[in-house]
């Protein structure tokens, strides 16, 4: 009788040295110490009424007790769902009333917030802090250091995802034992994970990138991990010589640059970087290998099929484009309307089979019915195109595209113009509602540090360049970019903050 998940992640590690280091405090913990942990976890979990395929929702700050909750999820059969630690106890009720979550874990500074959105979604409510601490520790510490592993099969549900929310509201992703664990080793192989790496991990573990990715493919390998709470340029700085492997998203590599304490001396003995969760932009790609030697490696994937593309380890990695399909997984463009395969290299939206793709939207049977085809394919709601190399390039969501009088306006396609302009740091483009047009272009603009931003010449530049019905009708700056916690520009907020422009 296997346990697909708790198997190949957890259980195998069972007498290795490797282990967890807890950021800032140095503490460690030993894989024998961390399994024995996850079993007296489980058998809380089973104490607390909780039975194969309920579910567990935790807003948990992230430490290597949090991964063991993690891990006693998966040895005790329970569905785990993991929740952003920013998240207002009003967002977490909807989780969890969403979820039929049966308990709910929650850092004690939260519980008095927490204690009424239990009580109302008939949950049950109990502590663990980030040193361990907390009533479920409690209850934990009573109980046999060793848990007999529920069987499960690969189809069994082993999470809960929320998706970020960036276009909407987050929907639950059911992924399976088998999702979760389909392109970890593919992705342990592509990036060359071993039991020498060192991931230096300052994802949350509450999302996709930080947790099925960065910490499902160290652990495939055996890899050591650093934990870091969050991003913290010091702590970064400081811990690197010890580490060998770096995941993140794009705002980590651009906050990286920003300090001249970054050196080449620092980053060349590291093995990888890995971007992900969002574009990373042309600039710091180039900055990036000029001031490290180091090309970042850019990936992409999502909540619902965990990790989709890989630019490759040994092969060329492609500036602006997401790689190539992981073994085991297709990726076809698809035309919007008629839903028929299109010819290389035209735009499309990008659609996605293989055994990563989830197993539905929790209790939105419609909204799985539109996006996951009879044949297996997901539509993912991004846009893009397949090279004659067959790299993926993401030229942004469907949910963002803009139609002005009837022509499509990809925003990339004008961001990237746009973030070429002299003295420009960053934009994004938008459509806004226009009464003759359906929709009109605004850019948004964050200039340089102390740069005045001649829009005259901006303007005058890009008109040069595109067609007319491309030509932003309004151009806005603005001191920052309105981000999510995964470094995703949320564009909604934009266009709530810009909609009137042109209202009739
Ligand atoms: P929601 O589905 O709730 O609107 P979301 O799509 O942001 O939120 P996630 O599943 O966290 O939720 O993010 C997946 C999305 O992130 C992808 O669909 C894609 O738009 C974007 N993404 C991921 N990696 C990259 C990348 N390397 N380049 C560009 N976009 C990326
Ligand atoms: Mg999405």
């Amino acid at each position: 009788m296997t346990n697909p998940l708790y198997d190949r992640l957890f259980g195998k590690h069972k007498g290795k040295t490797s282990v967890f280091l807890q950021q800032p405090d140095g503490s460690t913990m030993t894989h024998n110490e961390f399994l024995e942990l996850a079993s007296q976890y489980a058998h809380t979990l089973v104490q607390l009424g909780l039975q194969p395929d309920d579910c567990l929702a935790v807003q948990i700050a992230k430490s290597p007790q949090a991964l063991a909750v993690y891990a006693a999820c998966a040895q005790a059969g329970v569905v785990f769902l993991p929740l952003n630690t920013a998240y207002t106890a009003d967002e977490v009720s909807y989780f969890v009333e969403d979820s039929r979550a049966k308990v709910l874990l929650c850092d004690e500074k939260q519980a008095a917030a927490l204690q009424p959105v239990a009580a109302a979604c008939g949950a049950i409510l109990k502590t663990l802090n980030e040193d361990g601490s907390g009533e479920f520790s409690v209850l934990a510490q009573t109980m046999p250091t060793v848990f007999d592993t529920v069987p499960r099969e690969e189809d069994d549900l082993a999470s809960f995802l929320y998706t970020s929310g960036t276009t909407g509201r987050s929907k639950g992703a059911m992924l399976t034992h088998g999702n979760l664990l389909s392109n970890s080793q593919a992705l342990a192989d592509e990036w060359r994970f071993t039991e020498q790496d060192v991931l230096l991990h300052a994802l949350p573990i509450f999302h996709t990138h930080g947790l099925f990715v960065a910490t499902n493919v160290s652990l495939t390998a055996g890899s050591k991990i650093i934990f870091l709470p969050k991003f913290d340029l010091d702590i970064m700085l400081n811990l690197m010589p010890q580490a060998t492997v770096m995941m993140g998203v794009p705002t980590f590599y651009t906050r990286l640059l920003s300090d001249p304490r970054f050196t080449k001396e620092l980053a060349q003995p590291m093995r990888l970087f890995i971007s992900g969760s969002a574009p990373l932009l042309a600039d710091t790609h180039v900055e990036f290998e000029e001031r490290t030697g180091h090309r970042i490696l850019e990936r992409y994937g999502m909540t619902e099929t965990n990790m989709n593309t890989s630019n490759p380890y040994d092969g060329e990695r492609r500036a602006g484009t997401v790689g190539l399909p992981l073994p085991g997984t297709e990726v076809k463009i698809t035309d919007m309307d008629t839903g028929e395969t299109l010819p290389q290299g035209e735009i499309g939206q990008i659609e996605v089979r293989g055994p990563n793709v989830f197993k539905g939207y929790w209790q939105m049977p419609e909204k799985t019915a539109e996006e996951l085809r009879e044949d297996g394919f997901f539509i993912t709601g991004d846009l893009g195109l397949i090279d004659k190399d067959g790299y993926v390039h993401i030229v942004g969501r469907n949910k963002d595209l803009i139609i002005s009088g009837g022509y499509n306006i990809y925003p990339k396609e004008l961001e990237l113009l746009l973030d070429e302009e002299e003295g420009v740091l960053e934009s994004a483009v938008i459509g806004v509602p226009h009464a003759d047009f359906g929709e009109t272009v605004v850019a948004v603009l964050i200039a340089k540090s102390g740069v005045t931003l001649d829009l005259e010449s901006i303007e005058k530049n890009i008109a040069q360049t595109l067609a007319r019905f491309k030509q932003p009708k309004k151009f806005v700056v603005i001191e920052e970019l309105p981000r999510n916690t995964m470094g995703k520009v949320q564009k909604n907020l934009l266009r709530d903050q810009f909609g009137h422009l042109f209202a009739a």
